[in-house]
């Protein structure tokens, strides 16, 4: 028996790429496949059909046939475009990063319907969320945890005695935390403050709804953006492209803000 020559997948378009005249190879991530790479032909032509339904980060209804090197959308149905994201450049570039980490963490064709679903909905709280780089962190660390990296928090990781509340220490490579005691003698760690740690296991042990209402201090919130960076970029073994846009777009509109107002 071959494999079925079409068939049916709910996607989210990760990334888009141009291809030859009129083509566009696009990575989508489905729910029983996990992530693909298929090509939309002729998509880029104006009579297209297919373009408005494959938006980059929209969920769309596709019907794929196998390919004998990359599979080929035959047709597409948009069924939702996360319209709030698209309204501004920040939402969108909180989108991008999401993206770029679901991609680099995940290999191709391992289904993992919960992800998807997560997927989903962070797309929809980006959306929506007034703290985007919050709901960037939530997503971060569940990430971790979908992937099989989920870091230790309550217990150094060396000598499994209990976290106590002082300044600690973090090791990417280690996985976690580390006591003051162990964090001394492990290279390539940093010091994590008690406000921080507190934070990433409240966002590690509680649901969306419940996290979303937390108020981060500036200096938290800059703290937690760099624990999480260190952790991603260890298992990815380069740091995130999409975080330096986000900083520069902050820096713009920090600026901004700072003339608007006459601080001079
Ligand atoms: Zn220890």
């Amino acid at each position: 028996m071959g494999r079925e020559k079409l068939y049916r997948a709910e996607a989210v378009v990760l990334h888009r790429q141009d291809m030859g005249e009129a083509d566009r190879l696009l990575v989508l991530y489905t729910p029983d496949h996990g992530k693909v790479r298929v090509i939309a032909k002729g998509i880029r032509k104006p009579s297209s059909r297919k373009s408005g339904h494959l938006e980059l980060f929209a969920r769309s209804r596709l019907l794929i046939a196998r390919g004998r090197n990359l599979d080929i959308i035959t047709q597409a149905e948009l069924v939702e475009s996360f319209e709030g994201l698209r309204t501004d450049l920040s939402r969108i570039s909180y989108a991008y990063h999401v993206a770029e980490l679901l991609d680099r963490f995940t290999d191709e064709d391992i289904e993992n319907r919960p992800l998807y679903d997560f997927l989903l909905s962070t797309l929809q709280w980006l959306a929506e969320s007034e703290n985007l780089s919050l709901t960037s962190r939530y997503f971060e660390l569940h990430l971790l945890d979908y992937v099989g990296y989920r870091p230790q928090l309550f217990r150094c990781v060396q000598c499994n005695d209990e976290i106590q509340p002082v300044e600690n220490y973090l090791s990417a490579e280690e996985g976690g935390v580390l006591c003051p005691r162990c964090g001394e003698h492990v290279p390539r760690t940093r010091p994590l403050s008690m406000p921080v740690l507190k934070i990433l296991r409240f966002l590690q042990t509680y649901d969306y709804p419940t996290c979303r209402r937390l108020q981060l201090r500036d200096a938290v919130s800059r703290e937690l953006e760099l624990v999480m960076e260190l952790l991603l970029s260890h298992y990815l073994e380069a740091r995130p492209r999409s975080l330096a846009f986000i900083r520069q777009l902050r820096r713009e509109r920090q600026l901004k803000n700072k003339t608007k107002h006459g601080t001079m």
